[in-house]
């Protein structure tokens, strides 16, 4: 039986009333049996065509995932002992996943949406040929960081988006591009004090439900205000260890596990931030601060290019003055503009502004720059 079931009501409410616990709870109603199967094991990936390419990231049935070779043949004792030496792991479209797509043959992919960097592998005992299996933390392909900037990537001398690549805050990141998101694992959940909603609650209250980082007022959508612990000790609720961030700074600190934010809900905090009057960035720094975190790779590319300060999540509206949509970068003297959402990149198109997907504007950055 299939229930369809309209929440968007349930929705509005709780964005006004705002649930009493923030910080640690993500409300997932989307729950499809295909998703538990995709993210334990994983799926063999019988052909590559289903797996579908969106703005240079991989995705399968509207998820985000990756994709790596389970066969490790011979090879695998030394890559259980060693995950330098086992297959990497894929997170875009990059030349290698792209060659392999060309040719049309290639070795057997599993695709999967488990982000907990941990990767099953088998293979056999190179001296008796005896089946092995095991698990290993394998590592992200290189051509998959250059292919999105990722971090900043390919600036010379740049490893750290390598080694200290985590799968958790890479999926983050790119929350805006895909509707459905990986679920918090289990026991997440623990660790906050047992008066921590009230706590939560009455902090905001006293902050006037202003984010500490941007300043953006969120009164009227408590939801999207939490209240994080900057040393990271979730218990730990003393006045000096809390800050009140608006879900879009709070995704952008370093080592959150499962923050997962909607493109709606970065789209409303932008948006409210320039109605506040405080989104004019004038310089990159700040355009990292505000712009959407799957944004970064291509930010990256243009600091290092020169190219000059656009403005950030700038509302498009038609006629009637209905809003139509967000373009996320905008240099709006050239009428140029970056666009997460397909939808508002084709309006933005209509209303005579020349459009670029993220990955298309890192793929092919001349144009951009020519435009400019
Ligand atoms: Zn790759
Ligand atoms: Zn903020
Ligand atoms: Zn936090």
């Amino acid at each position: 039986m299939k229930l369809q079931v309209d929440l968007s009501e349930l929705f509005a409410a709780a964005n006004r009333m705002g649930p009493p616990v923030e910080d640690g709870f993500v409300l997932d109603v989307v729950h499809e049996p295909w998703e538990d199967k995709l993210g334990a094991e994983g799926i063999e990936l019988e052909d590559i065509r289903e797996l579908v390419v969106e703005d240079g990231l991989l995705s399968y049935r509207g998820r985000q995932v990756l994709l790596y070779i389970q066969d490790h043949g011979g090879k695998i004792q030394e890559a259980l002992l060693n995950p330098d030496a086992g297959k990497r792991f894929h997170v875009s479209e990059c030349r290698t996943l792209h060659d392999m797509r060309n040719k049309g043959r290639f070795e057997r992919y599993v695709v999967t949406n488990d982000i907990s960097g941990e990767f099953r592998i088998a293979g056999y005992d190179y001296m008796s040929g005896q089946p092995i299996e095991g698990k290993a933390a394998l590592k992200v392909c290189k051509n998959c960081l250059k292919y999105l900037n990722y971090k900043g990537y390919s600036k010379p001398g740049n490893y750290s988006a390598f080694s200290s690549f985590d799968l958790d805050e890479f999926f983050q990141s790119y929350s805006s591009f895909f509707s459905h998101h990986p679920r918090r694992r289990m026991g997440e959940e623990e660790g906050y004090a047992r008066d921590w909603s009230e706590v939560s609650r009455d902090y905001r209250q006293s902050k006037g439900y202003v984010c500490e980082q941007c300043k953006v007022s969120l009164a009227e959508y408590p939801r999207l205000l939490h209240v994080h612990h900057i040393n990271g000790v979730k218990n730990d609720n003393r006045l000096e260890n809390l800050k009140a961030l608006c879900a879009d700074c709070h995704s952008k600190e370093a080592f959150h596990q499962g923050m997962y934010v909607s493109h709606t809900d970065r789209q409303a905090i932008s948006r409210l931030r320039r109605e506040q009057g405080f989104s004019r960035p004038e310089n990159w720094k700040q355009v990292i601060d505000l712009a959407d975190s799957g944004l970064r790779g291509l930010i990256e590319l243009c600091i290092a290019e020169g190219l000059s300060v656009p403005e950030v999540g700038l509302d498009l509206a038609d006629d009637q003055g209905e809003i139509k949509g967000m373009l996320e970068l905008a240099w709006t003297r050239k009428k140029v503009a970056v666009v997460i959402d397909v939808q508002d990149r084709e309006f933005a198109k209509s209303q005579g502004w020349k459009v670029f997907g993220v990955h298309d504007a890192i793929e092919s950055f001349e144009k951009i720059k020519a435009a400019l």
